[in-house]
């Protein structure tokens, strides 16, 4: 299996060359070659199987440069019910993803939040941690990630990270502008290669110091910085195994069809969902949402993308959809549009320029129904009122994010068929925004109940790109 770009102006490459880089160098995000087709046969094969024994058997559809008792050995240890323990489904804890029914046989969480940040970024992060260590000591190489987080990205990076030889976290954070849960989860972690760094500034003043010395190719090639960011195709690859798990879950049989309702911000999640429909997957709808930040809901709405500038970014009580330019989105498109890397190169010689396009001014728009998707955005008021809603009607607590997906999907009645909402977070991680819809403090894990009070790690320190640099070198050369 060979990887391509988006863009088609940089080499074929083997899946472990592709594991620790960005962007392709022509600007393009990789992708494979071809999708590997899943037919009936393997559809009947794996319905009951285990989630790691799962996970092996897709994506080793995509790495065949890994030995496969290896990978197999990498799933093994990392889809264990000791990592995804924060299940409230109780006896199910052994499913890793269980489903929890709001109405059965038609409506469920597909609950991906129970690792060890409580957002559904730990299902793909920690196989990366163990992936990235895994590769590093076969090449005998080491990384040091240096990363901008306003909460989820890099609490979850860290904690796949920790402890992995040859891997070094360096992240930044907004001081004093994340919940005291968030810095705690953070900021308690005591591990020697784990270095939080809090800069007196805004998220975005973090953001612009990662993007200064990713651009300083000296200091970056001389102390080996990387990113985990979500354009990261093993973080998509496997998100695709919790599609099937859903899947195999909600249905009785492989001749049903389901639906997915996926919260979305970078269009990283639900691509991992369309890469599983264009693999076979019987999925009759892609329930896209967003929240306020609605570029991704305009896009199927009207076939004109329209990344905003930051300054146009709304901040929401769903902060992890906060985005406004959905970096994994380009990987649909190039799909979308018969995988033409030139006509991708058109579009986003646009888009990179700050400005839009407009698909509806090409005969590419009129394919957009065969790819199943339908989209909606959600308010404030929408999220207060479907959490509120989905207490006293279901007796389920659902974070902000999750109900924006239960929203939208709402909106999408599908007859016939089940839908999955995809659980992004805990409603613990969102505690102001709960007791705001409730009155009532969310459920806190009971490992995690006084994580406030463990002892902090962390340098606070000016936004100031020359400081951070000293701060790496000081490190690494200890
Ligand atoms: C990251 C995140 C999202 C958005 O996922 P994308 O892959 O960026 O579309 C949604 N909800 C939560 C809780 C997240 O952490």
């Amino acid at each position: 299996m060979r990887y391509i770009s988006t863009r088609g102006q940089s080499p074929a490459l083997s899946f472990s060359d592709i594991l620790l880089g960005g962007l392709a160098p022509d600007g393009g995000l990789y992708l494979p070659e071809s999708y590997p087709q899943i037919g009936r046969a393997e559809l009947d094969a794996w319905r009951h199987l285990g989630y790691a024994e799962l996970a092996f058997e897709i994506l080793s559809r995509f790495i065949d440069d890994i030995p496969a008792e290896d990978l197999r050995a990498l799933c093994e240890r990392t889809y264990t019910p000791a990592v995804y323990c924060h299940t409230r489904a109780g006896d199910d804890a052994a499913d890793i993803t269980p489903v929890k029914w709001l109405e059965p046989g038609r409506l469920a969480l597909l609950e991906l939040s129970n690792g060890p940040t409580l957002a559904f970024k730990d299902m793909a992060m920690q196989l990366l941690g163990n992936l990235f260590e895994y590769v590093l000591d076969k090449r005998n190489d080491s990384i040091n990630i240096l990363g901008a987080t306003s909460g989820d990205t890099g609490s979850a990076a860290e904690y796949a990270m920790r402890g992995k030889h040859g891997v070094q976290v360096f992240m930044l954070s907004p001081h004093g502008r994340m919940s005291a849960f968030q810095r705690a989860q953070m900021y308690s972690l005591q591990d020697d290669n784990i270095h939080n760094i809090a800069v007196t500034g805004m998220f975005d003043d973090a953001q612009d110091i990662v993007k200064a010395v990713s651009n300083d190719h000296a200091f970056k090639a001389r102390y080996k910085i990387g990113a985990v960011n979500s354009i990261n195709w093993g973080r998509v690859a496997a998100q695709v195994v919790y599609y099937f798990k859903g899947y195999f879950a909600a249905t009785e049989s492989n001749d049903q069809q389901i639906a997915f309702a996926v919260p979305s911000g970078n269009f990283g999640n639900i691509c991992a969902g369309h890469i599983a429909r264009m693999m076979g997957l019987p999925v009759a709808k892609l329930i896209l949402a967003t929240n306020e930040n609605d570029v991704l809901d305009e896009f199927f709405r009207t076939g004109i993308y329209r990344p905003r500038k930051t300054a146009e970014t709304h901040a929401t009580s769903s902060p992890s959809m906060d985005i406004s330019k959905a970096s994994n989105f380009e990987r649909f498109v190039f799909d979308l549009v018969g995988r033409d890397p030139e006509v991708v190169r058109e579009l986003w010689a646009s888009v990179d320029a700050g400005g839009a396009f407009d698909l509806t001014k090409t005969a590419f728009w009129s394919q957009i129904g065969d790819f199943g998707f339908v989209s909606g955005s959600s308010s404030h008021a929408d999220r207060l009122a479907t959490i509120r809603m989905c207490d006293q009607k279901y007796t389920t607590v659902i974070d902000t994010h999750t109900a924006d997906g239960l929203k939208v999907a709402l909106e999408h009645p599908q007859s016939g068929v089940a839908t999955l909402v995809l659980e992004t977070a805990l409603p613990a991680k969102f505690e102001e925004t709960i007791v705001e819809a409730l009155g009532r403090k969310p459920e806190r894990p009971a490992d995690l109940r006084d994580i406030e009070q463990l002892p902090q790690r962390v340098e606070v320190m000016a936004a100031d790109v020359n400081a951070v640099k000293a701060f790496i070198v000081r490190h690494l050369e200890r």
